[in-house]
This record gives C-alpha cells, structure tokens and sequence, in this order.
C-alpha cells in the first residue's frame, strides 16, 4: 500500500506557515519533497506522521538521534534530570563528567569546552586557532560544511555564477579574504597554499570523511599528510567530527583513521538528539580561553542536555555497535547498488559506518565535482516514493543509520527501494 497524499501534514504546513517563516525551522527543512511532514512522534527505528503513517525513519533529525527515537537509556537520563533544573550558570559535576567520555573516547584531546550547536563548535574553533597562532586566514576544502556562520559558510556549494564563494544574501563578502580554498585531497595544493609568504594561516579546517558532500573519504595518508604540514609550519589542525564523531568508531575519525588533530569539533550524535557541542583538543589550546579567547554562551554546559550526552555515549559503547553500524551500513549500500543496477541506473554509492551516501546518475563519482553532478530531479521524485512507501529519506542522497535499525529494517527498505525505483522511473521526468 503507497501513501497516496497527506492532507494532515498539508495542512499543518499551511497554518505553520502564517507564523513560521517557511513554515518549519530550516530552510533546507522546507525544501523537502512534495512538502514538510509532520511528525506526532517517533518510536526507535520510526516516525509517525500527523496522517498516522508510520515511516522507517534514515533522516534521524539529520544526523543527531543515532540511538533512534526514544531510547529507553536516553529518555530516562534526561528524565532523571529534568526536576532537577533546567540551568544553573555555575559548575556542577556532570560538565566533567560527560567530557571525560569524550577524552576517554577520542586520543589525544585532552580538554573539553561545551558549547551549543555544531555552528557555534567550528566559530570558536577558529578564534582559538588565530588567537594561538596570531594568524588570520584558514584553508578549507571545496564541499566542505563547517557551519552556517559568515566565516565558515564560504566555499560549500557553486552559486549563481558556478563559483564556490559566499553561501548566503547578507554575509560579510570580507569572509573570502580570509579563505583558502584547495581540493579535498589535493595535498600539494595546501603545502603550496602554507608556503606563500604571506599565507597567515591560522587553521586547516576539514571534514575528516567529506560526509557533507559525497560522503568521501580522505585518500590514503591524506590525514597524516595534514599532520605533519601543520607541525612543520606551526598551523592548527580541526578535524570537524560534528558528522563523524562517535558515529563511524568509537572515537571518529580520530581512531578510524588514526591522526590526531590540534582541535575536534562535534555535535549532532554526542547527546542523541540534544543540542549540544563539544570541541576538544589539546590543554594548551583551549585552556587560552582562561587567558583572554573568549568562549562563552548562556547554555553552554546545560545540564539537561548533558544527561543526554551521557546517556548516548554510554549506550554507543554496548558490544557490537559499531559493527552492526558497519554491517547495516554495507547492506544499505549494497542494497542501494544494486536496485539502480537492476533498473539500468547509473549510481554511486559511498558508506562510511553508518552513513551512506547515494549519488544518482554518476557512475564512478570520486570527487565533491562529480558529487555536485548528481541527478538531483530524479533523487527527489525517487524520495517521495519512498516516502510514499514508509520510507523517510534526506534530500540530497545521505542515509544515517541508528543503534535502533534492524537487519530487517534494511532488508526492507532495500526492497522498497526497488518499488520506488520502478514508479519514479514509470513516471518519467
Ligand atoms: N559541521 C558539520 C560537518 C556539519 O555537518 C554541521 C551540520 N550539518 C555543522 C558543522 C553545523 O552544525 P549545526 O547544524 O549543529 O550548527
């Protein structure tokens, strides 16, 4: 049985729209196809809507709710929490806590500074790297996310005239200034790009798997390469786990790959579907903000969100997450090649843990270029036959699994897959 409308969530969004401009919280929220919908409640795996459908949920509020909806665990700290108190403005212990699973988790780091939003996590990261550097510009690589902030926000997608420049009307154009773009994985670019004489770079920003744009892992020895360039030259190292923290190893990218970077930003899996952000790094580094960097925020260290925090990272450590992640992740993946072999389709698809990327109409896409290349107009009509098969997909090709999925969830939704395929294509473009 296909979904054939859904009157309930249209009518939401119409009401929401004379309060809420667009109508949902985000932007790219309101770009989903035909509409928003709206969601009564989930449960593990799934999400019910206001029309009372029930969907294999693989957007997991775009990356955060990797224990799935609900979890037991998750819901009964913050519950344990919430009488306590919303906020406090001072100490109190689970700050300490918390980040000393994140030192635990991840080699190296050795403090942890508590901030709000993956946004906020990457912006002080930056003014820590020019504040122990004395520089002022930073490398980042073409498709890289950091953040909707006006430094960070350059570089990320083409804009009218093909370039990557500024991501958006009303930011500071002085935010190019202070970007170095390079290629991801093009090592000579940014050993060039450190070496100009007047280079003044603070900071290399990355993704350590470009998850934001492909799903693209770093090519061999990419990471360790950034590692020592930094080192020779004295430049801070950000490895932006916001996507890859505690989600593709127990300690990100940081374990998986196993190069150490200066400073970790994270956020969206740390506390579950909470908002909350970390960076981490070396003491030398953040114990500046004591000495004159300012890190601040209201919310920063909330204690509810915290309880959150602990509650996740102690259920990501129960025996055999990560290779069931590892596991769904490839049958996923496989599954999705597959379906498009079997109608004739050109794709490629890319798996990193839980994380998989499905790049339509590209058949060898090794690049954020090629990635850029997708057919977008076919992958948005192949998400709303999914979702008109109980099957609640990201625009734009990523899958994020949970600790919730099953094996038979994803042996399903490989099958939907198939019937999805066959309708989008039987309706032509
Ligand atoms: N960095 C990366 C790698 C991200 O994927 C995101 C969010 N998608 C951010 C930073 C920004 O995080 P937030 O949306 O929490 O501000």
């Amino acid at each position: 049985m296909t979904i054939a409308a859904w009157p309930a969530s249209e009518r939401a969004w119409e009401r929401t729209k004379g309060s809420l401009a667009g109508g949902v919280s985000t932007g790219l929220r309101a770009s989903m196809k035909p509409h928003p919908i709206f969601v009564e409640g989930g449960a593990g795996p799934r999400l019910t809507d206001l029309d009372g459908n029930s969907y294999l949920d693989y957007v997991l509020g775009w990356g955060p709710v990797i224990l799935g909806h609900g979890h037991p665990g998750l819901t009964a700290a913050v519950s344990a929490q919430l009488p306590l108190g919303a906020t406090y403005g001072t100490g109190h212990l689970l700050e300490a806590e918390v980040a000393e699973k994140v030192l635990d988790r991840i080699p190296g780091m050795e403090r942890v500074l508590w901030s709000n939003t993956g946004t906020e996590a990457t912006q002080v990261a930056l003014r820590l790297a020019r504040g122990v550097t004395g520089r002022r510009r930073f490398i980042k690589f073409g498709g890289h996310y950091h953040g909707w902030s006006d430094p960070m926000l350059v570089g990320y997608r083409p804009g009218a005239d093909g370039t990557l420049g500024l991501g958006s009307q009303g930011q500071n154009p002085s935010a190019l200034e202070d970007l170095v773009l390079v290629e991801w994985g093009d090592l000579d670019a940014v050993a060039e790009a450190l070496k100009a004489p007047d280079s003044d770079i603070a900071a290399i920003f990355c993704e350590p798997v470009l998850c934001n744009s492909g799903v693209i892992e770093p090519p061999e020895g990419f990471l360790a390469g950034l590692r020592e360039l930094c080192d020779a030259t004295g430049t801070v190292l950000v490895f932006d786990e916001v996507i890859t923290g505690f989600r593709i190893d127990r300690g990100g990218a940081v374990t998986r790959y196993g190069v150490t970077p200066d400073l970790v930003t994270l956020a969206k899996a740390i506390a579950g579907g909470y908002p909350l952000a970390a960076i981490a790094g070396r003491a030398s580094i953040l114990e500046r903000t004591t000495q004159g960097i300012v890190h601040a925020g209201t919310y920063n260290g909330n204690p509810v969100v915290l309880a959150a925090a602990g509650a996740t990272l102690d259920a990501l450590d129960e025996p055999g997450v990560y290779d069931a992640f590892e596991r769904q992740g490839r049958a996923l993946a496989d599954g999705i090649r597959a379906g498009f072999a079997r109608h004739g389709l050109a794709v490629t698809v890319n798996q990193v843990g839980p994380v998989v990327q499905c790049i339509a109409g590209v058949a060898d896409a090794r690049t954020f270029t090629d990635f850029i290349g997708a057919d977008q107009e076919f992958y948005d009509r192949l998400t709303v036959q999914l979702l008109r098969r109980g099957v609640f997909t990201l625009p734009g090709g990523r899958w994020y699994l949970s600790t919730a999925h099953t094996d038979a969830d994803v042996a399903h939704t490989v099958q939907v897959l198939d019937d999805a395929l066959a309708a989008t294509l039987a309706e032509g473009p």
